[in-house]
């Protein structure tokens, strides 16, 4: 064994220990992960060679322990892996590991703070700096009978010496700074390590000399699962271990609507679980949170470059190794391999969907009320995807039914070719509806905002097909073959008590001999003023005044509309109360009035009751 060394830093690399001290102020934690995934490396390494024959191992059990002594204020991370000698120990890690730190220093120095490198990953040895005043190292190669210490303080001068060590492997042992004291907590510890140890590749025991729990606590369990699901084959994993992943995981208690297991094969080479959360209503929020690893150590899960933005509400996990890490988050943006890793995932998300409309109808229908507005959203954010599974769309009817726009055309083909006739309030439209279901027409529901704007965009993409709310026309299947035509004298009295000069009046003759007069909105005035209404709501003033435009229709056979005929020119005071109720009910049955609209209606109704 050689004699004492002692070295320093060379010149340089002298602003890398203050740097590292220092400047990484934020996302000190990674120095655990660091440090605990060399020590499942150096195992990894270890069990490699046994495997190749090049080493027995006798059986003996691979492990990683982290130890917590708040006396001594060191946290000490020990593995019996390969272990190095004395020469590697001054290779590796005086030199290889020191000018990877630096290296990263330089690039995080270019990247700045704010879209720095994802995870602080590669810094290496070195982050243990962070938190301690110096960092100890007692290591035994497993060709070596003898071992090594190497201690280094905070302003990087070290010394080398031999040292006693039972077995091959290495310890950490770093002494906590004053500064950091924060560290030697055991649940704060303990809380770093789950979150980026959980499924690290080697059983990693944490010992925190707790008399408390000194007895029973004490090293039974590892705290990390070896081997995580995505790892995994699908056809050898149950949906329940899918579920209890995504509950542990992503803390909910709630089931995901579905999952993807995507395990993508060279060049990709990326594993991952992803899920799609269920939301009981509307007010929680569609962030998601895939949590990204690099060979199943956490890096970082706000990982928004990966996934592409339309996406972001899945929650899941991905496994890549290939992925640049320790480049700038721009970078990784216009990455071709990141690119490449997204559309994957797009295309595995809209086959996914694909087959549940296709294999699973019963449970697409169970979810499709939760997945509709992400589908939306995401076909009205990307093109791609919209092509991909436009023919999974399910309209909802309003006796609560599905149907894919496909069945419903070909139901439709005789009587209203191409065109989806639609309520947006069951209750409200009641009136509408029960005229289009006795002529056998099955009336879809389109409720939610982003519903309008998803068919406006379905109609641009295929012009043949057309969306109409139920009250925007007359279509022909309402009316009957009587003469449309009758006392055009109404038209002003009707625009009289309506209040509005610009009310169209038109006469049709409705089969539904009962309904005196309805009244149509023109669909494309109203979806504009709905799309103003969404811009408005989210603070963006697009100017213009685009007015709905009403029509009030009159129904030429009914019986009320030519009684009116006959008493407007007897006695005028009579007609208006007529008209004016007229107007009313088939207000009513279009929308909710107005608290003015509503005082005047029943002013009129008491009137007319009075004359009974
Ligand atoms: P990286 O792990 O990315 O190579 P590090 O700076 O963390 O960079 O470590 C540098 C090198 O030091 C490692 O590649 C490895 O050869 C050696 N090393 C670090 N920790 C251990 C350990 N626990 N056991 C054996 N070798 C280690």
């Amino acid at each position: 064994m050689s004699q004492n060394k002692k070295g320093g830093i060379s010149v340089e690399t002298a602003h890398i220990f203050p740097v590292i001290k220092k400047w990484l102020y934020s996302d000190k934690d990674i120095f655990l992960r660091e440090i605990v995934s060399n020590a499942t490396d150096a195992v990894t390494k270890l069990r490699r060679l046994s495997s190749l024959g090049q080493y027995d191992d006798n059986g003996e059990a691979y492990s990683v322990r982290v130890t917590l002594d708040k006396e001594a204020k060191t946290i000490t991370v020990s593995d019996n892996g390969i272990g190095m000698t004395e020469e590697e120990l001054e290779k590796y890690i005086c030199s290889i590991a020191l000018s990877g730190a630096l290296d990263f220093i330089q690039k995080y120095d270019e990247n700045n703070q704010n879209n720095g490198i994802i995870g602080h990953f590669g810094l290496g040895f070195y982050s243990s700096f962070m938190v301690s005043d110096n960092v100890e190292l007692i290591t035994r190669s497993y060709l070596s009978e003898e071992a090594t210490r190497w201690v280094c303080n905070g302003a990087g001068e070290y010394e080398i010496s031999p040292a006693q060590r039972d077995t091959h492997g290495t310890d950490v042992i770093m002494h906590i700074s004053d500064e950091e004291a924060a560290y030697l907590d055991k649940y704060k510890l303990r809380n770093i390590l789950d979150k980026y140890c959980a499924f690290m590749s080697v059983d990693i025991f944490f010992d925190c000399e707790d008399e408390a729990d000194a007895e029973d606590d004490k090293e039974v369990k590892p705290i990390n699962d070896t081997a995580p699901i995505w790892l995994k084959n699908a056809s050898d994993c149950s949906d329940e271990e899918y579920k209890d992943f995504y509950k542990k995981v992503f803390n909910d208690f709630k089931d995901p609507l579905f999952h993807i297991h995507i395990n993508a094969d060279y060049p990709l080479n990326f594993k991952g679980v992803l899920y799609f959360p269920s939301r009981l209503n509307d007010y929680e929020s569609y962030e998601g949170q895939v949590k990204l690893f690099y060979n199943q150590v956490f890096v970082a899960d706000d990982i928004k470059e990966i996934i592409p933005d339309f996406l972001l509400m899945l929650r899941g996990v991905l496994d890549c190794p290939e992925l640049p890490l320790n480049v700038s988050r721009s970078y990784l943006q216009d990455n071709a391999y990141v690119k490449k890793v997204a559309a994957h995932i797009v295309k595995k998300v809209a086959d996914k969907i694909n087959s549940l409309c296709i294999n699973d109808r019963e449970t697409y229908e169970k979810i499709w009320s939760e997945l509709k507005i992400f589908f939306e959203y995401a076909c009205l954010r990307d093109r791609k995807f919209y092509d991909r599974v436009n023919s999974s769309y399910l309209l909802e009817m309003v006796d609560g039914s599905f149907m894919t726009l496909e069945d419903y055309l070909k139901e439709c083909e005789e009587k209203h070719q191409n065109t989806v006739y639609y309520a947006t309030d069951k209750a409200m439209q009641a009136q509408y509806i029960s005229m289009f279901e006795s002529e056998g027409i099955k009336v879809a529901l389109l409720s939610h905002q982003l519903d309008t704007q998803f068919v406006t965009m379905c109609e641009s993409v295929n012009s043949n097909v057309k969306y109409k709310r139920i009250d925007s026309e007359i279509t022909d299947i309402l009316k009957s073959d009587g003469d449309a035509q009758g006392d055009e004298s109404l038209f002003e009295l009707f625009k009289t008590v309506s209040g509005n000069a610009e009310l169209k009046v038109s006469y049709e003759c409705l089969k539904d001999e009962g309904v005196p007069a309805i009244l149509t909105v023109s669909e494309e005035s109203r979806r504009m003023e709905d799309m103003m209404r969404m811009y408005s709501n989210m603070g963006m003033n697009i100017g213009g005044d685009f007015p709905v435009e009403y029509t009030l229709v009159l129904n030429s056979k009914s019986l009320l509309i030519n009684r009116l005929s006959a008493i407007k020119p007897v006695d005028e005071g009579k007609a208006t109360l007529m008209a004016s109720e007229i107007y009313k009910l088939a207000l009513i049955s279009q929308r909710q009035l107005s608290a003015e609209e509503l005082k005047d209606f029943l002013n009129n109704s008491f009137k007319l009751l009075e004359m009974l």
